[in-house]
């Protein structure tokens, strides 16, 4: 991200706010472009691009550093546990989509101070900003995206649903909410 810096302290080169809203939009898509262009092609962009959409369009300088840095991070991580669950979830019911009980296996990822609502179909997680919070919460957002997606209700209550942590290596945790 380009930072203008003021070359002329004196007043020489004040800017209208106009222009200093244009510089930012410029810079904003600059930086979204070479986000995508850089890691846009890793299986975990989908989880950054939805649990971090402010990457289109950073609010601050120090916004831009923190979702070029630790908010990769942090999607990496949400990827590698939601691969961990999905291990678990195809050594349990096999690779074969069809022969799943839910079409769209929900699961909750623990990061660690907050749960993510997330499904081991699909690659994203979820946007909805009530997809996130305490493991209730995640839950149930999780449970309502694989009843959407055509699960029935009372399956998807009955197998509960997943919830794994940061730890490496462990399978998801057998806490199910
Ligand atoms: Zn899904």
């Amino acid at each position: 991200m380009k930072v203008r810096q003021p070359t002329d302290r004196h007043g020489g080169t004040a800017r209208t706010d106009e222009e200093g809203n244009m510089a930012k939009w410029e810079e904003s898509a600059a930086f979204a472009a070479r986000i995508e262009e850089s890691v846009g092609r890793n299986p975990w962009f989908d989880c950054y691009r939805t649990m971090f959409p402010a990457y289109k369009n950073p609010a601050s300088a120090c916004t831009a550093f923190k979702l070029g840095s630790t908010a990769i991070n942090t999607a990496r991580d949400a990827w590698a546990m939601r691969e961990r669950a999905r291990e678990v979830w195809c050594g349990r019911f096999g690779d074969d989509v069809s022969s799943w009980p839910v079409g769209h296996p929900p699961v909750v990822l623990w990061l660690p101070i907050v749960g993510q609502g997330a499904c081991l179909r699909c690659t994203w997680l979820h946007d909805r900003r009530n997809g996130r919070g305490d493991l209730k919460t995640a839950g149930r957002e999780a449970r309502r995206h694989s009843v959407i997606e055509g699960a029935d209700a009372a399956i998807v209550r009955e197998l509960g649903v997943p919830v794994v942590d940061r730890e490496d290596g462990l399978p998801p945790s057998m806490t199910e909410v």
